[in-house]
Parts: structure tokens; C-alpha cells; sequence
């Protein structure tokens, strides 16, 4: 279930300490120790999976779930401006830690906009959106 070398797999296991914000039978939720911002968190299933491709949707629906209960609690404690979630799945969109993880990016009225939520919206090619669109429709 757990792979050796993966550092959340070793937080799962006790092996490595965190700040443990919630736990149930199949996640954990824990303080990101390289905060974006105040009260960053990081919900992880208990078992090993990389990322979306890999995860069982019953650890998909119970992160979805804590997700819900975690937002809910940070609200009241922080009440934050908004929360971000973000997800990354693949070297290639800048995931470090390869066992899934949702961060929870809650942003203060004091704190910066962030990066991961700015981008600059231009308008695209239509063909090739709705050519895009239809190919991963037709596989679904
Ligand atoms: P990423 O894989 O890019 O989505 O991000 C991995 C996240 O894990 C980063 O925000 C790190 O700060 C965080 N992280 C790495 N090791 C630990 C740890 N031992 N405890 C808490 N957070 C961690
Ligand atoms: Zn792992």
C-alpha cells in the first residue's frame, strides 16, 4: 500500500511528524510546511497513489468530503477572503511530491493575490477548441 521512499506515505506511516489538522479512515490533512499563505493545508489519501490517474475514486470522494469539512473550519477560524484548491498532477505542471495531495489556499484580506489563480485571459482559437473538445468528448 505505502512505497518506501514517498515522504507522505511516511507521514501516513507516523515516520515523519506533521501538524495534523483532520484524519479519518482513508485521509489525512495536515499543515503544508512551506505555506503559500496562513493556514495552507494539504489533504492526502492514505494510501499511495501519484496523482488522478492513479487514486481510487473512494479516496477521491473521501478527500472531496474532508475537503468540504476542512474549508468549513478554516472559514471560521480564518475567515479568509476566499480559498483556493489546487491539484497537480505531473512533473510537468510543477508536482514535486508524487503521492496525491489537494492543497487547500486559503487567502487573508492582508495577503498578496495568488500566483496560481492569476493568469491573463485571452481569447483562443475556436476551431481548435471545440476540435480539442469533441476528440476527448468522443472518448468519455
Ligand atoms: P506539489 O507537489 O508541488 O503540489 O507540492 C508539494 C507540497 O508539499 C509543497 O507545498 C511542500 O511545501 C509540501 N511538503 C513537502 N514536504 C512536506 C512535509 N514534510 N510536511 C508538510 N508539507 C510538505
Ligand atoms: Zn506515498
Amino acid at each position: 500500500m505505502e512505497q518506501k521512499e514517498c515522504i507522505f506515505c511516511k507521514i501516513v506511516q507516523g515516520q515523519i511528524p506533521c501538524f495534523k489538522i483532520y484524519e479519518d479512515e482513508k485521509v489525512l490533512a495536515f499543515a503544508d510546511i512551506n505555506p503559500i499563505t496562513k493556514g495552507h493545508i494539504l489533504i492526502i489519501p492514505k494510501v499511495h497513489a501519484e496523482s488522478i490517474w492513479e487514486i481510487p475514486e473512494e479516496y477521491l470522494t473521501a478527500i472531496s468530503h474532508a475537503a468540504k469539512k476542512i474549508a468549513q473550519a478554516v472559514k471560521k477560524v480564518l475567515d479568509p477572503v476566499g480559498i483556493a484548491f489546487l491539484q497537480l498532477n505531473g512533473r510537468g505542471v510543477g508536482q514535486v511530491v508524487m503521492h496525491y495531495h489537494m492543497h487547500l489556499i486559503p487567502r487573508g484580506s492582508d495577503e498578496p493575490e495568488l500566483p496560481v489563480s492569476q493568469w491573463e485571459l485571452k481569447p483562443g482559437d475556436k476551431d481548435e477548441i471545440k476540435r480539442i473538445a469533441d476528440k476527448i468528448a468522443s472518448c468519455l
